[in-house]
């Protein structure tokens, strides 16, 4: 029996003492409150029931009226660190579905702008039992709440926090992630939802990435996009009151990002995927996107992509920014970045035009608010001076006429491919062009925008069983006229050919597009995700509905993966048949017959030799890149000559994913 009960202290010693005291406070929460009747069909409000949730009884409970970002809680009266934190469910029938997804937030504002989550309950409760969870947060807070999830009226019987007072460690609080991904925090002035484009919700924002808080600043946020802002998962935009990097791998200090809702892209990832083929097309500009779990205002909204606001800036489109000042001379010339979009009549006057002989629909998306009128018009010519050239059939030859004196082939093909690889129906219902200053060249890119590619559109599904290209099939949608633009040049200028050729065979040969690869990273990706997909689908159960524009219903995460997989593996043979792949096409030169040649060794986006002997480093133009090092420093994606003394190779550092 001494045995026995030396086994019994054992095990309860730990779970009766381990956390802190059982907390004690003020009950606060959403005033507006609902009280059951017995039979359940009626109800009625009354006011000041948060002390439901405090007073030891799993009978008795707290509800709310509205049926979203509602919430109860204690003020401490003091900060205190929470380690443990119980709950049980309203209870009757409906109650153990809506604690699933509730989050427990702390704070020290009374405004809860600087709340961030402690937990998320993502079982269902059980009625009349105590449910617990140990929380590691190292940070005080003298505010502590339950957010019901969304639709759920905030039921809840009974809510425990535990714990000591004192604002705990500071400097390394170790907050709180939902997943393995950075989770980002939007706190809105009044808990107000962003519910427009128009208008934007004073907001913090917090953004948790190593369980330290990465960003905290004042910023904003609104609704945006076109037709996604429909879903009921929401795509935002957010904006700094000042520049501000993201997370530490973005590459620009900037005020706007967008967060990207994937809505109808049960992969989660088809921008990704998208992205990182942009990349092995070797596009100038391919936007930053990083997945990221989202929480606005306490309550759960699932797995985001945090994006680059596509704009002028270094660090994205790297183009000179224009002044209002910018009136004449070079300084008229750009940098101008455009959208042809089929959007465009949405746009406020003086922000857009029609081409004067197709009608095609440009946004000027930069300078803002569409330039002075000298930049608006300067550009409306330039633009209508190349569509009267693209469309001075059949004069495509070199000469003052060639519209290729004006505009960049190479990265309007690139643009394409990317379009035609994801099967991209929407490539030139919205396609973005620029130009720099003091460059008579347009350029196309970036791409943007790929949640109905990969075959994800009914409207194109299956695409490789349609015969030439996607985008003249008759079923891909455009901005008035834009397709017969692309037909131009892609079919109607015979030199084209030989460049598509060429464009789509470096990439295959010299930066690996292949399906391989792009497999490879679907996977890598998944592995990234997996916790926050399924978080996700827990908040949207949609995995079994036809949403937006889905052809078909896969019926689970990794089906829907291998869905993308599949249409990829037949792609490649399609386009390379189209396209005319060349094997033998690289830019990069072989070494000479009497240079030996080496094997470096490639680590990570850095390059030495087996010896670590020096060695000088060339771009395949032949322009010097490193000198005389042993090692060298991180390198950009691209394919390099090494060069040491009678020896040479050329290396390909191919692209990592952020
Ligand atoms: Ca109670």
């Amino acid at each position: 029996m001494k045995f026995i009960s030396f086994l019994i202290v054992l095990i309860i010693f730990p779970l009766t003492v381990s956390g802190g005291e059982k907390l004690t406070g003020t009950p606060i929460g959403t005033v507006r409150g609902l009280q059951y009747t017995n039979n359940g069909s009626s109800s009625y409000v009354v006011n000041n029931i948060q002390k439901n949730a405090f007073d030891g009884d799993l009978n008795t409970y707290f509800a709310t009226d509205a049926r979203s970002y509602t919430w109860v809680g204690l003020d401490l009266g003091k900060p205190h660190v929470i380690d443990r934190v119980g709950w049980s469910p309203r209870n009757d029938g409906v109650g153990p579905k809506r604690v699933q997804l509730g989050v427990i937030q702390g704070a020290n504002q009374s405004d809860w702008l600087d709340a961030v989550p402690l937990y998320m309950i993502t079982e269902e409760g059980v009625i009349g039992e105590m449910s617990y969870a140990d929380i590691d947060v190292k940070r005080g807070f003298r505010y502590i709440r339950y957010v019901g999830p969304s639709d759920a009226r905030c039921n809840i019987a009974e809510l425990e926090f535990y714990g000591y007072e004192g604002e705990g460690d500071t400097e390394t609080p170790n907050l709180y992630q939902f997943t393995n991904l950075p989770t980002v925090c939007i706190n809105t002035v009044n808990a107000e939802e962003p519910y427009d484009k128009e208008h934007d919700i004073t907001s913090n924002i917090i953004i948790v990435n190593n369980h330290e808080a990465y960003v905290d600043k004042p910023g904003t946020v609104r609704e945006r996009g076109n037709y996604s802002r429909t879903f009921p998962k929401k795509p935002w935009r957010i904006k700094f009151d000042k520049k501000q990097r993201v997370l530490p791998d973005a590459p620009a200090q900037a005020k706007k990002w967008t967060l990207i809702n994937n809505y109808g892209d049960k992969t989660l990832m088809r921008n990704l995927i998208a992205f990182e083929i942009a990349r092995r097309m070797d596009m100038k500009y391919v936007p930053y996107a990083h997945p990221v779990d989202v929480i606005l205002n306490g309550e759960f909204k699932g797995c985001y992509q945090l994006c680059d606001q596509v704009e002028v800036k270094e660090g994205r489109l790297d183009i000179t920014e224009m002044e209002p000042t910018d009136i004449s001379g070079e300084a008229l010339t750009g940098g101008y970045f455009l959208e042809i979009d089929a959007y465009a009549n949405q746009e406020p006057d003086g922000e857009w035009f029609t081409s004067a002989t197709k009608s095609i629909p440009v946004t000027i998306k930069s300078p803002d608010d569409g330039g002075t009128p000298e930049q608006y018009e300067y550009i409306r010519a330039y633009f209508n001076k190349l569509e009267s050239l693209v469309f001075r059939y059949p004069n495509y030859n070199p000469g003052p006429y060639d519209y290729r004196n004006i505009f960049d082939v190479e990265s309007f093909l690139k643009h394409f491919a990317v379009g035609e690889l994801s099967g991209n129906t929407d490539t030139y219902w919205s396609t973005y062009m620029y130009k720099d200053r003091g460059s008579d060249i347009i350029y196309t890119g970036p791409v943007w925008d790929f949640d109905i590619a990969f075959d994800n559109d009914f409207r194109t599904y299956p695409i490789n069983n349609i015969p030439g290209y996607l985008y003249c099939s008759g079923r891909a949608s455009e901005a008035t006229n834009m397709i017969n633009f692309a037909k131009r040049i892609l079919m109607a200028d015979t030199r084209t050919v030989d460049d598509l050729a060429r464009v789509w065979s470096l990439a295959r040969n010299d930066n690996n597009l292949n399906y391989e690869t792009l497999s490879a990273f679907i996977d890598k990706t998944a592995d990234e995700i997996d916790a926050s997909q399924k978080l996700n689908f827990l908040r949207w159960p949609i995995m079994d509905q036809i949403v937006h524009n889905n052809p078909v219903v896969s019926g689970s995460y990794e089906a829907e993966l291998n869905r993308v997989k599949d249409f990829l593996k037949n792609r490649f043979p399609r386009l390379d048949t189209l396209m005319k792949y060349d094997s033998t096409i690289s830019a990069v030169e072989t070494p000479s017959d009497d240079e030996a040649t080496i094997t470096p060794v490639i680590e990570g986006n850095t390059v030495h030799l087996i010896d670590y002997a020096p060695f000088d480093l060339y771009t395949i133009d032949g322009k010097m890149v490193q000198k005389n090092v042993t090692c060298t420093a991180p390198l950009a994606s691209g394919v390099y000559i090494l060069r040491t003394s009678g020896a040479a190779a050329k290396l390909s550092i191919t692209p990592s994913q952020k």
